[in-house]
């Protein structure tokens, strides 16, 4: 099929990575001057979030305001990560080893209040752990003066800004990405007219 997808964000990426190795003909656009980092200041085109973001693979963390089912979709998120980084051939940062809540003196009150929801919230297995400073040390030496942690065992983390920018590179070569968005008020004829960026 010949497919086009509007965004090139680190979902339309992965989207286009994922039927292009399905064998489909796939077409991205996007508004954003090109397929790398912006620059940085004001006045610049917009840009994906994936260049900014922290990269949590937070199930746990998000049911403080989340429900099961966006719990469920962060756990297949959580599994799914490695094969897709193991298919980009390329070395992205992707950790499994949990995530930290961290809280300094005088915020026991807000911090004792999400951990308490979580832990109702949350199956045991994926249940905030406290943590000593010992503790605290060994899993995260940099970490200094803060009052209260705890551990949320089996969350990850991903290079967000590797993946967006690999993604847009290796074995995504039928995609192609236009300095415009999907539609604009002045039509067809314009996409047409767009010298295509090609991904490679
Ligand atoms: C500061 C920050 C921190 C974050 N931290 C985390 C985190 O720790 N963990 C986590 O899971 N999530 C985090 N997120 C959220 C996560 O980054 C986003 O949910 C995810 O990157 C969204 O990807 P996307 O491709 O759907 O959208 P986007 O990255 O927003 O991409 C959308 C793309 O669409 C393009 N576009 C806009 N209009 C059009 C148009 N008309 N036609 C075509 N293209 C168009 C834009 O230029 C952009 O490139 C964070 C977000 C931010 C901003």
């Amino acid at each position: 099929m010949h497919i086009g997808i509007a965004g090139a964000g680190l979902l339309g990426r992965l989207l286009a990575f994922e039927l292009s190795r399905a064998g489909h003909a796939v077409e991205v656009f996007d508004p954003a001057p090109g397929p790398q980092a912006p620059v940085s200041g004001p006045g610049t085109a917009p840009y994906a979030a994936g260049w900014t973001a922290a990269g949590m693979l937070s199930p746990t963390a998000e049911l403080e305001s989340a429900d099961e089912h966006v719990f469920a979709l962060g756990l297949r998120s959580l599994e799914l990560w490695p094969a897709i980084v193991a298919a980009l051939g390329v070395p992205v940062e992707l950790h499994r080893r949990g995530s930290l809540l961290l809280a300094h003196r005088g915020d026991e009150g807000a911090a004792h209040r999400v951990v308490d929801l979580l832990q109702h919230k949350a199956p045991a297995s994926h249940a905030p752990q406290r943590l000593d400073a010992a503790a605290l040390r060994d899993l995260e030496p940099d970490v200094h003066g803060v009052a209260h942690a705890w551990l949320l065992p089996h969350e990850g983390q991903i290079h967000t800004v590797a993946t967006t920018t690999w993604l847009t590179g290796a074995n995504c070569c039928r995609c192609r990405l236009w300095a415009l968005p999907a539609w604009t008020s002045r039509g067809r004829s314009k996409l047409r007219a767009a010298a295509p960026l090609v991904w490679r």
